[in-house]
């Protein structure tokens, strides 16, 4: 028998008041510029809203992060910096709850799941942290200095991890911050900061400017007295940043772009009933908003079944449902607008491919899409080619080896790949047949696919370009100077 459910927190509980203002120099600062409005993705209504930065707060930010570049920050020294970013950790460890709940409220993650990869932040911090001092031993000759004020520009399908991922490597290699994040979200952006500013970090090392893309974005990414831009977002707008970033000055830039990642089921796979979690998981988690999911999945021919009954049967652990409840894996699309595109996806799915639901979509106001299969979607179509960041996989078959391969390497796009195989040959000659900067390689059939910190990868083609992950990750948001002793 099911016990009674704990009845779920309201949704208008009051949030601290700064959480809707820029953080600059330690400090919250009014916009008066038109406030933006935010919406419920569960409920579709409207329940608050937050300053837009607009160029001003720009201006500002950058300001502050050049003077704290220049004063204590600059001169602090890798320990002290390391010693300043475990506090920070410490303290985002006390706030995971109420990160999460942000992220609830903003973009409709489910509430557990945001809690369990929020709860990692502190870890990534720490780890980054521990290779300062391996930074500055480099034997090269040259020394490597952080390269100053450094704009970040977010999106909103982590808000947290998003940010973390972007704003530790850059802190930790010693540079100022200036985060614009989404428009979604930008209140766990915020409270980062602030719990930043409260672990002891100088007053301007980290700012948040919180606004629109076309406006506030827009300024950062064109502002001269920004010396690095790094970019996480769909190529599209990646597109624009480039433009905007070269239009008074030229700046080194690091773009983590859009995605349309296939995952390849071996033959020696197909049969094994465990893969089946692991590729839902890839394929649907956050409802299919990454830009590392898998969203092509290619079977052997005859496979279709096979995949079709173990995709629903993984579909029954993953409900989806209302973001607060503690059971809900997966919770709404996390905007009208991202709602609105799916649903043109689904569209063609239904045009062009066999549509197979996987659950049901809840009744409910919000901007609920359960997932679903378009199976035979055609190579050259919409569905395979193009990023739909939603819960639609389109599933192919392939004849042999040589098809799968060049199925899976048709794409403009190049992030990663997911190759279900035990043979290490035959695993290791695809991998070197797809030009994608991550390649999960899962041989054992139960296993989860999992996020390797540690090794540095580099998206390709149209997913961007810029080196994340270990040393390299870090050593990308610095510049080596070389000093010529003469005499
Ligand atoms: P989406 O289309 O799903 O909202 P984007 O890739 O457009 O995702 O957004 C990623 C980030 O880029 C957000 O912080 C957004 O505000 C910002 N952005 C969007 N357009 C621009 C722009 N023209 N210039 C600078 N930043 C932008």
């Amino acid at each position: 028998m099911n016990s009674p459910a704990a009845p779920l927190p309201a949704w208008d509980a009051p949030l601290p008041e700064t959480l809707g203002h820029a953080w600059i120099h330690g400090e919250p600062r009014m916009s008066a510029e038109e406030p933006i409005a935010s919406v419920n993705p569960a409920t579709g209504a409207i329940w608050g809203e937050f300053g837009d930065g607009g160029a001003q707060a720009v201006e500002a930010a950058v300001a502050s992060a050049r003077s704290a570049f220049r004063g204590e920050w600059g001169r602090i020294g890798g320990a002290g910096r390391a010693a300043l970013l475990s506090a920070w950790a410490a303290r985002i460890a006390e706030e995971v709850g109420q990160l999460a709940w942000l992220e609830t409220l903003e973009v409709g993650r489910p509430i557990a799941d945001a809690r369990a990869l929020i709860a990692q932040g502190p870890l990534l911090i720490g780890y980054y942290a521990s290779l300062i001092a391996a930074l500055e031993d480099s034997t090269d000759g040259a020394i490597r200095r952080a390269r100053g004020v450094v704009g970040a520009i977010t999106p909103w399908n982590f808000p947290t991890a998003n940010v973390l991922i972007r704003a530790v490597p850059i802190l930790a290699a010693g540079n100022t911050l200036v985060l614009k994040p989404s428009e979604l979200s930008p209140r766990s952006a915020i409270l980062l900061a602030q719990l930043a500013s409260e672990a002891g970090l100088p007053p301007g090392v980290f700012n948040v400017v919180p606004g629109s893309g076309h406006v506030t974005g827009a300024a950062l990414a064109a502002h001269p007295g920004v010396d690095m831009l790094a970019f996480t977002g769909s190529t599209r707008t990646g597109q624009a940043i480039i433009q905007a970033s070269a239009s008074r000055s030229i700046k080194p830039l690091t773009m983590e772009c859009g995605g349309k990642s296939p995952q390849l089921v071996l033959p020696d796979m197909i049969d094994q009933p465990e893969i089946w979690p692991g590729v839902f998981h890839a394929a649907f988690w956050n409802t299919g908003q990454w830009c590392s999911a898998r969203t092509r999945l290619l079977v052997p021919k005859g496979g279709l079944d096979a995949a079709v009954e173990g995709l629903r049967a993984a579909a029954a652990d993953w409900p989806v449902g209302d973001p607060r409840d503690p059971a809900t894996r997966l919770g709404p699309l996390a905007s009208g607008k991202q709602y609105e595109t799916v649903q043109s996806y689904r569209e063609i799915a239904r045009q062009t491919a066999h549509v197979v639901p996987l659950s049901a979509t809840p009744d409910a106001n919000g901007f609920y899409a359960a997932p679903e299969l378009a199976l035979g979607a055609p190579q050259d179509g919409a569905l395979v080619q193009q990023e739909i960041f939603g819960p639609l996989l389109a599933v192919q078959e392939y004849g042999d080896l040589d098809e799968a391969i060049r199925l899976a390497d048709d794409s403009a796009y190049g992030l990663g790949a997911t190759i279900w195989g035990a043979d290490r040959d035959v695993t290791d000659r695809i991998a070197a047949g797809l030009s994608v900067g991550s390649v999960d390689v899962i041989g054992i059939a139960a296993a989860r696919p999992g996020l390797a910190l540690g090794t540095p990868f580099e998206p390709r083609r149209q997913s961007g370009f810029g080196i994340e992950g270990g040393l390299a990750g870090i050593a990308a948001f610095t510049t080596p100077q070389a000093i010529n002793h003469a005499g």
